[in-house]
Formats: structure tokens, sequence, C-alpha cells
């Protein structure tokens, strides 16, 4: 199994648009985060978590010409943006709450009516619910229940690597769930708190308890600052992860 980091910025992507901070000015290559997503590649399939804005760019940018599965953690635009661009693939399975798939069937009602628009993308959607395992793409995922605030969403366990992002606070249930972990990708804002997201100190707290091997910062805004500074702040074996990084498990 290989994850591909494809973005790892927050809703706003770095740089932020009219901001001019040493963060979005930077020419460092991995203070370029594009909005966070994911590709899990194994047995020679790929699956993506989350579809946001940038989906096409990283599509691009990787050379990726076949999607097996797409695991949607939420259905803020940041994480389900780019769904229109999966046309160009051939029909997608797509696995998300019945909250988030009730959403995109109002907001891409074309591609999913009794007449479905022609050339709009064929997403195959699946219900999936809170600890219920599923098989997308042949590989066996575990929907884990994470609170965004006060929206209730889910982060995935695939064998023993989790990605669970945007989330404030995590039920005993998920933190049971989520031990023996070789990999945690976490979202992680920045070092200021946020009544949505984790600040970096919480998540130090949380990676104490749950003892991963290796945690990799996700989603992470323009006031996380230089990724090379940031990095001096953390334990060694938490990383922020940047754009295009691939880690083989
Ligand atoms: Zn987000
Ligand atoms: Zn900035
Ligand atoms: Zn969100």
């Amino acid at each position: 199994m290989e994850i591909l980091f494809l973005g790892t910025g927050t809703s706003n992507g770095v740089p932020q648009l009219c901001c001019n901070c040493d963060t979005c000015a930077s020419t460092d290559t991995r203070d370029k985060r594009l909005r966070a997503s994911a590709l899990i590649s194994v047995n020679g399939k790929n699956i993506l978590i989350d579809c946001g804005p940038d989906f096409r760019q990283q599509m691009l940018t990787h050379h990726i010409t076949s999607l097996s599965a797409i695991l949607l953690t939420h259905e803020h635009y940041d994480h389900v943006a780019g769904l229109d661009d999966v046309r160009s693939y051939r029909a997608v399975d797509v696995f998300a709450e019945e909250r988030v798939n009730r959403a995109l069937m109002k907001t891409m009602h074309y591609s999913f009516s009794a007449n479905k628009y022609p050339g709009t993308p064929e997403l195959k959607l699946h219900e999936i619910s809170e600890y219920i395992p599923f098989e997308a793409a042949g590989v066996e995922v575990t929907p884990l229940r994470a609170m965004h605030a006060q929206l209730p969403i889910l982060g995935f366990r695939i064998g023993n690597m989790a990605y669970v992002t945007d989330f404030k606070t995590l039920p005993e249930k998920t933190l049971d769930q989520l031990t023996g972990l070789d990999l945690l990708v976490m979202g992680t804002l920045r070092f200021k708190p946020h009544f949505s997201h984790l600040m970096v100190d919480e998540s130090l707290t949380l990676i104490n308890r749950l003892t991963p091997k290796q945690t990799y910062f996700t989603h992470m805004s323009h006031d996380m600052g230089l990724h090379e500074l940031a990095e001096k702040e953390l334990p060694p074996n938490v990383r922020l992860a940047y754009d295009g990084l691939k880690i083989k498990l």
C-alpha cells in the first residue's frame, strides 16, 4: 500500500488569495498546499480520499489515469468540489454517509436524476455508516466517527493506516480503533486554536495517547507557518505532510 498526499492545505489552500504573509510568499514547494486529499494505491487500484476543488490539477500533476473508488469524509466544498471532474474516469464508486450522499444529490442533481444529463460524471453512491467496515476496490476500510465541531464526519482506517481530518474531537470508540497504527494522517490546522479543527498542541496530546509509529499533519493553513520552521517545533515522529509526499506501508 502506498499513500500519496495530493493536497495538504486547509479550505483556503496555501498561498491563500489576497495574502502576502511569509508562508504564502514562500518559494519552498512544501509551502504550496492544495486542498487536502490523498490517493491510496493498493493492488494496482487507486482509492481517493476526498475530492476537493484542486482534484483536476492533482490528477494532472501525478498522471493518475485510473480511479476505482472515492471515500468522502464530509460534504464541505473543499472535500467534494472536484467531483464534477471525475467525468474523465469510468464509473467510480463513491462511499459516504447518507447525509453526504443526500447533499451531493442536491448539488449535482443533474448527475443523479432519472434522466441523467449526458456527459456528467458516473458516480455510484454507496452509503456507509460509522464503524461498519466496507470494501472499496477490494480493500477493507473502516469508517470512524469524528466530530468537526458539531458536524459528525468520518475518518478512515485501512490496515495500519488511518486518515482523519477536519475534526475537533473523537469519540472514545474511535480512539479505541486508532491504536496499533504505523501511520496516522491527522488534520491539524495551525498552532493557534480553532473552533472546528485541531491545533498543534491538541494533536500532540492525542498522539501521546494513541502512540502511532508515525504521524503526518494535513489540512494545514498558512498560519501553520513555514514548513521548515514548523517541523522544528515537532517531535521526530510527527511531521508535516506536503503535496507530493509518498509513503509506502
Ligand atoms: Zn476541510
Ligand atoms: Zn498567508
Ligand atoms: Zn470541513
